[in-house]
């Protein structure tokens, strides 16, 4: 590739695995939390709840609580499996709880198809939010009546105030960087005055956008989401849990910090973007505490760098597009950077939790080359990857001389394990005879340079096999490569005495005529064909690789079948030697149709 991304972070490889988690500045803040017992006279009452219901409570047994807080509006992607690794990988490490949180104060754009699917990908993930013998899963709508109940609080205690300038009123009166906001005109009204308006608002007594509730703080802070921010608005609009319960809908900075505590968090960790609310995060707690409503200490927000991959889109509504516009098969495409997607291409929860722990955890953005994702995936799969050789472009190679030596029809016992280093997993055993498929890309007429496979007069062995010696190839018309043709060498049998007799340069891999298995290959690449598609003026569509799948009508070696030693069943992965790993799609794999897709290839294709 010629573009260069800029500033991609190598990330740190280790040679031994990660065994000792590297530290970074989100485990400080919870060690010397935990040194401090900054939260130690925390109580826990069983379920989320305001003071009073935590008050008698005992003291929590989770040293740490964390959360993972997905807006039900979409399907998971790799940097959500981050997030997700981050939060319930240090409640585990820290002898706390991670609650899964479906954070669904939005009633528009979310949907239970979604949250089933999020429920999948943290239980796939390896993560539980069961600690003790309770299930820490919970929905921000739940919350609604305690967000309304401190709504009130705030406009008793002079803190909010009913506006019903326009939004573009609104908006101009906010000022910008260089310049204070304007006092609404509502400002100014009394307690009671707004909490008869907000009490019209909440029963229905004012048109959608017709008023919001702000925060009264400071129109002239250089901190524009302090210049009272908005923290309720009037929507008609069906809740997806709540119904029609509720025609006002607290905003997201306002709901998110009364979401963790009512659950007693001690530690939100958010990315980047929202470190400018967490003054008002603060505030909103501390008055919270003030009025009694929350218990004291209240959570705290941390933000880190959100990840930031070459080649890959992380924008919902930008994945949403390459879907409903057909660019892939679905949610699910195994080229898509989703959960669903990387678990139909191959990935397993170990490699996503090596990839997570290897990216570390830094507080400025930058961008991780796609090649650390994937590289991760071989080396996790390289020890539990059974082998098996399959030729994904076929043509025939005939030894002319079989039926003469071997005997007419004779078909001969190869064997290989299933896996080099684990004897154990068994006997991978194929037949060889007269006809095996080869890799059309391993016959040349007249050599290149350094290529040591077959062309007229050269030798290779086919691997687990016989030495042969390549005499000549056969084309049709258009001049397609049709039959290659070649002797056998006797004596030359892998694992025979002497077998070594015959130097060869080259090795290559074949499935035989008589007992190989046709299969489906999908061979996939990567989306996009730039490492940050849609920079600058660019449409992230025109950048779409136009090679990122090629279907081949590929044979594979019996092991593979239902009757073999590996019997491929669907979401097994595979290393095809040569080629590298494959997975049986989940989707599409049977036993009589089988499909695999490529996961990853044993090298680098797109290395410099
Ligand atoms: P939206 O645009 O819909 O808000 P989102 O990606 O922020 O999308 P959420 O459902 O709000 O989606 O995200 C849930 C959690 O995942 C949040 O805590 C967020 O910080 C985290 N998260 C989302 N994207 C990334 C990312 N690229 N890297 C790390 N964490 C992420
Ligand atoms: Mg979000």
């Amino acid at each position: 590739m010629s573009s260069k991304p800029h500033a991609v972070a190598s990330a740190p490889t280790s040679p031994e695995k990660e065994t000792v988690k590297a530290s970074h500045f989100l485990r400080q803040i919870i060690e010397k939390d935990l040194a401090e017992g900054t939260y130690a006279s925390r109580r826990w009452a069983g379920s989320p709840g305001d003071a009073a219901h935590h008050q008698a409570a005992p003291l929590d047994s989770a040293r740490v609580r964390l959360r993972f807080p997905p807006e039900p509006n979409g399907y998971l992607h790799v940097g959500h499996a981050k997030s997700i690794c981050l939060n319930f990988g240090l409640a585990r490490d820290y002898g706390g709880v991670c609650h899964l949180r479906f954070d669904d104060t939005n009633p528009e754009k979310e949907d239970q198809e979604y949250v089933r699917s999020i429920i999948d990908a943290v239980k796939w993930l390896g993560f539980s939010w069961e600690a003790g013998g309770s299930a820490h899963l919970y929905q921000a709508s739940d919350y609604f009546g305690f967000m309304y109940r401190a709504a009130e609080y705030l406009i008793e205690a002079g803190l909010a105030y009913v506006d019903e300038q326009t939004p573009e009123q609104m908006r101009a009166n906010r000022g910008d960087f260089g310049k204070p906001g304007v006092d609404s005109p509502f400002r100014s009204r009394s307690p009671a005055e707004n909490l008869a308006r907000f009490r019209q608002m909440r029963g229905g007594e004012l048109a959608d956008g017709a008023a919001v509730l702000r925060a009264k703080i400071d129109m002239a802070s250089p901190n524009i989401n302090l210049r009272d921010p908005a923290i309720y608005r009037i929507r008609r609009a069906t809740h997806h849990h709540t119904g029609d319960q509720w025609c006002i809908y607290p905003m997201y900075t306002f709901a998110h910090p009364i979401e963790d505590a009512l659950e007693q968090i001690t530690h939100s960790i958010c990315t980047l973007e929202f470190e400018d609310q967490r003054p008002f995060y603060d505030w909103l707690l501390d008055h919270l505490v003030t009025g009694g409503l929350i218990p004291a200490p209240h959570p705290r927000q941390y933000e880190f760098a959100r990840l930031n991959l070459t080649y890959v889109l992380t924008s919902k509504r930008k994945l949403a597009q390459l879907v409903s516009e057909g660019k892939v098969s679905g949610w699910d495409d195994p080229r898509m950077p989703t959960i669903v997607g990387l678990r139909r291409r191959g990935y397993t929860p170990e490699a996503l939790q090596l990839f997570a722990e290897r990216i570390g955890v830094t507080k400025s953005d930058s961008w991780i080359d796609y090649s650390t994702l994937e590289g991760c995936l071989r080396e996790t799969l390289d020890t539990s990857a059974a082998r098996a050789m399959a030729v994904l472009d076929p043509v025939k190679l005939v030894l002319s001389n079989w039926d003469e030596l071997m005997g007419a029809g004779h078909l001969e016992d190869c064997a290989a394990p299933v896996h080099p280093h684990a004897p154990e997993r068994g006997t991978r055993r194929f037949r060889m005879g007269r006809e095996v498929w080869i890799e059309r890309s391993d016959y040349e007429d007249t050599p290149p340079k350094g290529f040591f496979r077959l062309f007229p007069g050269n030798k290779v062995r086919l691997k687990y096999g016989y030495v042969i010696e390549c005499t000549g190839a056969l084309r049709d018309a258009q001049g397609q490569l049709t039959e290659v043709q070649a002797r056998l060498i006797p004596d030359t049998k892998s694992g025979t005495p002497g077998a070594d007799s015959v130097k060869v340069k080259g090795v290559i891999t074949w499935v035989g005529v008589s007992d190989g298995l046709p299969a489906e290959v999908r061979l996939y690449d990567r989306l996009f064909a730039v490492p940050q598609p849609g920079a600058g003026e660019k449409d992230f569509l025109d950048e779409l690789n136009p090679a990122s799948m090629q279907v081949r009508q590929a044979y594979v070696e019996p092991s593979l079948g239902a009757q073999g030693v590996i019997a491929a069943q669907a979401d097994d992965k595979f290393q095809f030697e040569r080629h590298g790993y494959f997975v049986a799609d989940r989707v599409d794999h049977r036993s009589d149709h089988l499909v695999f897709n490529l996961a990853v290839g044993l090298k680098d294709s797109w290395a410099k």
